[in-house]
């Protein structure tokens, strides 16, 4: 149990309307599942449909699953226009989706493949992801953007080089838009995780440390928390994070990164 996981349910995002990609595991279904339990209605975006059709089913009426590969702008546009015709409108866009390098090559044989396949997922779809929420959101002068970035993404010398740069990116998205949106009514803010140890985590450090059991791996992810407070990150925390920012509440909160990251990166 999380001893600092004490937020209890309540309505923060009441009548709201939400789209988060990559809801179909982790912090993305967590996610889901807090948003709901704060009374929005949320479409659930993933490429793993079954894992996602039974969050939805589990989340009940207020709860669709689509899929929707974020690297294809047409399925992320897709997404956005079924929020809008089924629920009449997106308050809330979460985006949400990444992936882990699997090389931790050295910068000068960096793996440019691996590069450009983390980058279409965490940075490209993320800029992408934010063009279509704010077709929707800005004539209606109103809604709150929020992107998963990454500790890797803020501190320096974070290797795999081709994660760390594309969460670097995500940071960079929510910087550059920032003030535009603000002057159409429009939020947007990152959320930067560190050390959970979710599928894509575990996958990608195992890709990292191939000699590693999984034991180690969840040793290695989640070291620098678990040491610090006898605690460890858990996807609700996250969660929490993103329902605050989503809510009016933040209303004057735009263009941050949150970090929740168990001061990992105070250094
Ligand atoms: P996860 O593996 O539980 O969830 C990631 C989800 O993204 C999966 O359901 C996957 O199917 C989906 N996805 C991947 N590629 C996609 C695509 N092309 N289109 C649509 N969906 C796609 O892992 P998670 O840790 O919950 O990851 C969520 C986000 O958090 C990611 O952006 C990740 O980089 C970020 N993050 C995680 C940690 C951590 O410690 N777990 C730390 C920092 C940042």
């Amino acid at each position: 149990i999380n001893r600092f996981s004490t937020v209890s349910a309540s309505q923060r995002l009441a009548g709201k309307v939400a789209v988060i990609t990559g809801a179909a595991s982790g912090i993305g279904e967590a996610t889901a599942k807090e948003f709901i339990r704060n009374g929005a209605k949320v479409i659930l975006a993933d490429v793993q449909d079954d894992l996602g059709r039974a969050v939805a089913a589990e989340l009940g009426p207020d709860a669709a699953y689509t899929r929707c590969d974020v690297r294809d702008e047409a399925q992320l546009a897709a997404a956005v226009d079924l929020a809008v015709a089924r629920y009449g409108g997106l308050d809330i866009m979460y985006n949400n989706a990444g992936i882990a390098s699997s090389s931790q090559a050295p910068v000068a044989s960096l793996d440019v493949a691996d590069f450009d396949r983390v980058m279409a997922v965490n940075a490209r779809a993320v800029v992408l992801g934010v063009k279509h929420a704010a077709r929707a959101m800005v004539p209606r002068r109103s809604g709150s953007i929020l992107c998963t970035a990454s500790a890797a993404g803020v501190v320096g010398n974070a290797v795999p080089h081709s994660y760390s740069i594309s969460k670097t990116a995500a940071i960079g998205v929510v910087r550059s838009v920032a003030g535009e949106l603000a002057s159409h009514g429009v939020r947007i803010n990152a959320i930067s995780p560190h050390g959970i140890p979710t599928p894509m985590a575990m996958r990608g450090f195992g890709d990292v440390f191939p000699w590693a059991s999984p034991d180690e791996v969840k040793r290695i992810i989640m070291r620098d928390i678990s040491e610090m407070e006898g605690t460890t990150l858990e996807v609700e925390d996250i969660a929490h994070a993103a329902v605050y920012l989503a809510s009016d509440e933040a209303k004057y909160v735009t263009g941050h990164n949150l970090l929740v990251d168990g001061g990992f990166t105070v250094g």
